[in-house]
Formats: C-alpha cells, structure tokens, sequence
C-alpha cells in the first residue's frame, strides 16, 4: 500500500476541493473561500469546520431570522467517496431559537454538493422576492423561485428538476414549515430526507431562500484507493456479522420501540409515563398492517429507509415513521392509531416541519389543557389524550401557523414564556425539545442532554447506545456499564460527545459500524494524513469546544446546561420507576471533566490553548 507523495494537487488536497462558496442574498454576490489543509485537518468539515468559519461572523446580536445570521451547508471528506454510510450532509448556523443549531440528513444531496466541485455553500443576507441556489461546476447561480413559494417539499423538488432539465439534481428545501418562519422547520431532501433538527428550515424562510439545487460529477481525489479499498472489504465482514445491521435493515429504527418500552426508554404523556399498550404500535404490528420496502441513503448498504403503500387520504406512499417520530406522535399523545401517525409523519415531510420538535410541542398542549392552563377557548378545540384527529389538525395549524397552531410553532421554550408557564414544564434544552429517549432511562443521556450543543439531542450524544451495548468505543475507554450509575465515567459521555462530532464533520452516519481505529483508516486513506483514535478524539474534542465557545458569544451560561423538571422527576411505574439522575452532581463533574469554568460555563483558557484554539480564548475570555 502506498500513498501519494503530495498532499496538494494544484489548489485542492485530497478528499476536499479546497473550495467554499460565500454567497451574500441581499446583494447577490458570491465569493470563494479557499479551504487550507490545516484547517481541514484540524475542524475536518461538515459541522466542525461550518462551527470555525461562523465563529468570527455569528454572535449575540446576531438574529436568527434575521439577514446577518448565516447557514453553511456543507459537505465532509467522506462525502461522495466509497465509505459506506459516509455521504451525508450537514446545515449549520445560529438556530431559530438563538443557540447553535445543525442538521444532518442523508439520501444523496451532501454527493450532489460536492459533486458541484465544492465542499459547502455558506448563505448570509436575505433576498428580496423567494429564490433559490443552483450549485453546479464549482459556481452558484441565484434562481427566481417566486412560483415554488407556498409548494409543499416534494412539489418543489420535482418542480426544481424539471425546470432545470435534469433528473440527476437533488435539492434540498423548505416547505410551507419554513416560510411561516416555524421554529422548529426543517430542511428536506431527497423526497423525505430531512435536516430536522433546530429550526434551519425557518432560517432559510427569512432569508427567502426555497432551496438549494445541486449537480454534478467532480470528486476529490483520493490519497490511496489501495488502502481504501482494504479497509472496505474488512468493514464490509464487520457490518454484515453485527445484528444491529439486520434489525437496522428489518425494521428501520423503529425496530428499537419494542425494546425501547421494556426498559423505559419511550417517554409517555408528555414525560409523565413510562407504560402503553406496545403491541398496538410494535414494530410486528407495523410489519403485518402495512407493505413495506427499503430505500437507501447514496452508496448505503444498509438502506434502513422504509416506505409503505398508504393509499388512504389521497396519499400513494408514505415514508415509515422513525423511531423518534413512532413515540412522539404516538405513546407521548397516547396515540396508537397506527394509520394516523403515517399521515401525520407525512404532513411533517411535505411542509417540513420536524416531527420530534412537533411532536413534544403538541403533547405540552395536551397536559397544558389537562392541568387547565389553557382552554377549548385558547386551542379552538378540545385536546383529549389520543384524540388522533385532534393531532392531525394542530399538525396542519402549525405548518400555517393558523389560530393556536401559530403558539405551538414557537416550541416548548416559546410557548412557556408565551403563555407564562414555569420553564421547568418545557420538554427542551437549549431551545430543542427532547427526543425520545427517555432520561431517566440512561443517566449518560440526561448529563448528554443537558450539555449538547445544539440542545438536548440524541444523535450529538446518543450514549444511551452506549449502555444499550452498541456504542463502545474501547480505544477510548468507553464502555457500557449500570445505565442509572455514572461514578466516575462521567468523562466518557463527555468523550462520547467529541466523537460524535467527528461523525458529522467527516460525515458519517450514526448508524455506522466502523470502530474508531477503522474511522481513522478510513481518513487517512482519503486524505493522506496520520490520523490515530487519540488524535482524531482530541479533534473531537476541539470542534466540541469551539462550538461551546460560539454558544457562550450567544449568551450560554452553565444556566442553560440544566435539565427541565418534567423530563427528570421519578415515575412511579415502568422500568425507570423512581430513577432520577442528581444532575447538580453530575455536572460538576462534567465541568471537571471538560475543564470549563463552574461560573461563566466557558471552557476555560488553558483547555482552549491546549486545543490550539488560543485565538478562540482571546475572544471569548477578552
Ligand atoms: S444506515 Fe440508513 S440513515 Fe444511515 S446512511 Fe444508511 S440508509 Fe442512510
């Protein structure tokens, strides 16, 4: 095996083009960024790299939905090569609720991106009139999209292919979700592919853009296709001997809810809980009601996506609910009509809104009424646990932001202050509800929860796999161990959390089977460079931080690193029953571990500097 001897061919290095676009919608202009090789090496892409080039640009002035916040869409160096599950793309910038906000979503846009021959697009200003971006041969052209305002996600991806010309386009868009600027609005792809998560879509709404097109054949070369190709035909025997990977394939990730409600992970009535009729929405129930086929992100052997034949309320095909959207329109409303939470999943698709975001909201509606802090008068309607139409409908008001509809869009934090309610009733942190897994199920996912970034996300820091027994990682020390017990490894969510980064810098799909040490393989191959599983997690650990620094320019305090009440009292039945995590405790031994400042919530200067992030420290401890 041999690697080339250069790392720089002409102005690009291996695995990237070396190449950015900065386009500016208020005045139309486009610049490049040239992309350096140590500062690929050292934030490798996707969100760590998106997290260093909005550093200078975003702070707490910045608003949102304003013209001056920016959203990169970027790519990573696996994107579009042979790794499998390696072709994702990441959105990134300040979120809809003022923190830092990132998406990640698969199908095939993150290859169509950096087959345009660059390695992301970072959007700042607002246009005048709706457009949207084509990317192709390394340029951008800003489109009239004047006739897409108002079209559903999947209309305006067929609309945007035809008009172009080429079926090979993939585009990623907003529907009615992000025009009416909802705050938890994604961005879609792909059909059904989504950027859920923060309220990007509502982003892109104010600044008038309806997509991002993008086409095109060019790759980055590969430092060593030899030791590429190696690797791969190991990891291929790894992925096919893992049963996870034949669940994955069966099931989706709904496969997990059967086991999901055995030990208390699927939170119920609004976080209050922990027990439902499971075999009326088990993964056997779904396979035996409905035809089922398979689809796959760009070069996934996995093909975890799932679609069913409908064919009721005017709709053919629907996407199969994820896990996450299983439980939060269904046992979090104490829904189990199957047939509705389909049709709602889709709702959520074409006018792209996120459903777990959605989902949280409305179920805080639901217990709002049941206590009789809101009314039939406030709502338009009663709210009664499991009323399935009743969900359909709010779904819909809140896409149009219509009556009651334009309060759940503003999420749990927006509808607690609106509505004068005690914040520790809000299912969020950082703005962004909690997913479906529960906290008192996994202590390491509370602490995981209560620190993310982005807010309490189980993709960031998903160490309940970690005690499920999938989500080791021995180079690192990381192992499953008691889930309600954190004596002394509250280090290793926090090491957990670095790794996680890297997934969505390189980017790589949280479902792959590669450990660390092939990670590593995998990089080095495409890039040239010496990654080993201590260098990449202290890389891990830098875009972690850096992200943590721009939160703090935002306003984060160790204030917002809290859990909400209603996620963390005991439950008084299931699995969980009585289980509650000390959260004080465990974030001071976070701090610890993380080496921040028990009274600002910065990391501290000396962990900056030993990151090489000396420049960060300067302006964040000025
Ligand atoms: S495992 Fe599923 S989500 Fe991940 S890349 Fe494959 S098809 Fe996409």
């Amino acid at each position: 095996m041999h690697m080339k001897e250069k790392m720089w061919i002409g102005e690009s290095m291996y695995g990237y083009h070396g190449k950015i676009l900065k386009v500016d919608l208020s005045d139309g202009s486009v610049k490049t960024i040239e992309l350096k090789e140590d500062l690929a090496k050292a934030f490798i892409g996707g969100s760590g790299l998106a997290a260093r080039l909005l550093f200078d640009v975003l702070d707490a002035k910045t608003n949102p939905l304003g013209p001056d916040n920016h959203l990169a869409f970027m790519t990573g160096p696996f994107t579009a090569t042979p790794v499998p599950q390696g072709s994702r793309y990441i959105v990134a910038g300040k979120s809809a609720q003022g923190f830092w906000g990132e998406a990640c979503s698969g199908g095939s846009f993150g290859p169509a991106l950096k087959g345009a021959g660059v390695d992301g697009v970072i959007i700042t200003g607002a246009a005048k009139k709706p457009v949207y971006l084509f990317v192709h041969d390394s340029s951008v052209e800003i489109k009239d999209a004047s006739h897409l305002w108002g079209k559903d996600t999947i209309e305006t991806q067929e609309i945007i292919k035809k008009d172009l010309g080429e079926r090979r386009i993939r585009v990623a868009c907003i529907g009615i979700g992000g025009e009416n600027k909802v705050k938890y609005a994604s961005i879609m792809n792909d059909e059904s592919r989504a950027a859920g998560r923060c309220g990007l879509g509502a982003v892109m709404g104010a600044k008038n853009l309806k997509a991002v097109a993008a086409v095109g054949d060019a790759r980055a070369e590969i430092a060593s296709e030899e030791m590429l190709r190696g690797i791969l035909d190991f990891y291929k025997l790894v992925m096919e001997a893992s049963p996870f990977y034949h669940l994955l394939r069966e099931y989706g990730t709904y496969g997990y809810l059967d086991m999901a409600f055995e030990i208390g992970d699927a939170p119920t009535r609004y976080f209050t809980r922990a027990l439902f009729p499971v075999e009326k929405v088990s993964s056997a129930t779904f396979k035996d009601t409905y035809m089922v086929r398979n689809y796959a992100c760009y070069g996934c052997p996995v093909a975890c996506g799932k679609v069913v034949e409908y064919n009721k309320r005017g709709v053919k095909e629907i996407d199969t609910p994820e896990y996450e959207t299983m439980v939060a329109f269904g046992p979090l409303l104490e829904n189990y009509d199957l047939d509705s939470i389909l049709y709602v999943n889709h709702l959520c698709n074409i006018y792209g809104i996120d459903t777990i975001s959605a989902g949280v909201s409305i179920a805080f509606a639901f217990y709002l009424y049941e206590k009789g802090v809101i009314g039939k008068k406030d709502v338009g309607m009663k709210l009664e646990w499991g009323n399935s139409e009743t969900i359909v409908k709010l779904v819909e008001m809140v896409a149009k932001r219509s009556g009651f509809g334009n309060i759940l869009a503003e999420g749990t934090k927006g509808m607690a202050e609106l509505l004068n309610v005690d914040p520790g009733e809000a299912a969020n942190v950082k703005g962004l509800e909690i997913p479906m897994h529960d906290p008192r199920a996994f202590f390491g996912q509370a602490l995981s929860y209560a620190t993310g970034n982005r807010g309490a996300c189980h993709l960031r820091g998903d160490f309940y796999q970690v005690d499920l027994g999938v989500g080791a990682i021995p180079e690192l020390g990381i192992i499953q161990m008691d889930r309600f017990v954190l004596d002394g490894r509250v280090d290793a969510v926090a090491k957990y959390q670095d790794v996680r980064e890297l997934y969505d810098s390189l980017i790589l799909c949280k479902f792959s089977f590669a450990t660390l040490s092939m990670i590593c393989d995998f990089l080095n191959a495409i890039t040239g460079w010496d990654y080993n599983p201590e260098s990449i997690h202290k890389t891990g650990e830098r875009i972690f931080n850096i992200k943590r620094a721009l939160n703090n320019k935002f306003g984060v305090t160790r204030e917002h690193d809290k859990m909400p009440r209603i996620a963390i009292a005991p439950l008084e039945e299931g699995a969980t029953a009585g289980k509650t995590p000390n959260m004080e405790e465990l974030l001071k031994e976070y701090y610890k571990a993380r080496k921040w400042d028990w009274e600002t919530g910065k990391p501290t200067k000396e962990k900056l500097e030993e990151l090489g992030l000396g420049d960060i420290a300067a302006k964040i401890w000025k």
